[in-house]
């Protein structure tokens, strides 16, 4: 229910920016794989984040020891605002480097081209992860923040940051803020990392640019935009066959595969469509915040199964 109301609110917020300041005017807003993009959007909310912080739970427990605790205490005795600077800088300079490395190791690679696949940028297209990839990237960037001791505050002001600048830097606006674009990722900074041209390539990593600048990745071009986005692989554009393509696997081992993941989300969906009456009556007086509920568990199956 919380990940629709997100979905709501960024569809909202952002689909009103794209409106007022758009850089692509003629693309559509339900433009080819939005729905491939709304399934990655309900199964990274849900499980990746979960299972994300149970590895960095354990992790945690195993590195504890070598960490001191004095350097612990030093970092939270710190002022609030002081800390998610910091927290920002180390886990942009964390990003960076898993992110780079995904771009480097074909094994991460094959991961990472999902998030790459999309050829019309959007607020949408920045949930387009493969689950692997996520709980690959935000334990590499959760982990030195656990162990230096930061403390649960800076940790959510931190995640509530990433993802609204995730959203903004991948949306299809024009919106320039001229000394903003030095220190985080503004859409004509990550527009480029998503561009087929050879002179991006491999260019604009991390979420602080100053970042690809000390490390020679930078690359922002006055008043100039990419023209296409992609890769020159060809990526399926369906939810299922995104997941399964790290994997190579043949063609018919993975139809198989699909068929087995699809069955209990068509079961569940059978159930809604033959019980929705039984809803329809008393669904009309109970609060919104339920009914986003009903919606979410209509629309996941939905992504999923197209
Ligand atoms: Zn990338
Ligand atoms: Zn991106």
């Amino acid at each position: 229910m919380l990940a629709t109301l997100k979905l709501i609110i960024a569809f909202f917020f952002f689909g009103s920016l794209e409106t007022l300041f758009p850089l692509k005017p003629k693309q559509k807003r339900f433009r080819q794989g939005w729905l491939t993009d709304i399934a990655h959007f309900f199964i990274n909310h849900f499980f990746v984040k979960l299972s994300s912080y149970i590895i960095a739970v354990v992790l945690f427990i195993l590195l504890h020891p070598l960490v001191s605790s004095s350097l612990q205490e030093g970092v939270t005795s710190q002022p609030s605002w002081l800390q998610f600077i910091e927290a920002f800088l180390i886990a942009e300079l964390s990003f960076y480097i898993i992110h780079r490395l995904e771009h480097t190791l074909p094994w991460l690679w094959n991961f990472h081209v999902i998030h790459h696949s999309s050829t019309e940028l959007d607020w949408l297209a920045s949930v387009r992860f493969h689950p692997l990839e996520m709980i690959i990237a935000n334990v590499a960037v959760g982990m030195p923040l656990f162990l230096l001791g930061f403390t649960k505050e800076t940790f959510g002001q931190y995640l509530i940051f990433g993802a609204v600048l995730t959203l903004f830097n991948h949306a299809n606006t024009s919106l320039r803020v001229p000394i903003l674009r030095w220190i985080i990722a503004t859409p004509e900074f990550h527009h480029w990392h998503h561009s087929k041209e050879q002179v991006a390539h491999n260019k604009n990593f991390s979420g602080f640019p100053l970042i690809d600048l000390l490390f020679g990745t930078f690359y922002l071009p006055q008043s100039k935009m990419p023209s296409n986005y992609g890769v020159d692989e060809f990526i399926p554009q369906t939810y299922g066959e995104q997941i399964l393509y790290p994997i190579k696997i043949k063609k018919d081992v993975r139809i198989q595969i699909l068929k087995l993941l699809k069955l209990p989300i068509i079961k569940i969906s059978r159930w809604f469509q033959e019980n929705i009456y039984r809803f329809q009556l008393w669904i009309l007086p109970v609060p919104i915040i339920w009914k986003l509920f009903f919606l979410e568990y209509l629309l996941f199956p939905l992504a999923c199964l197209h």
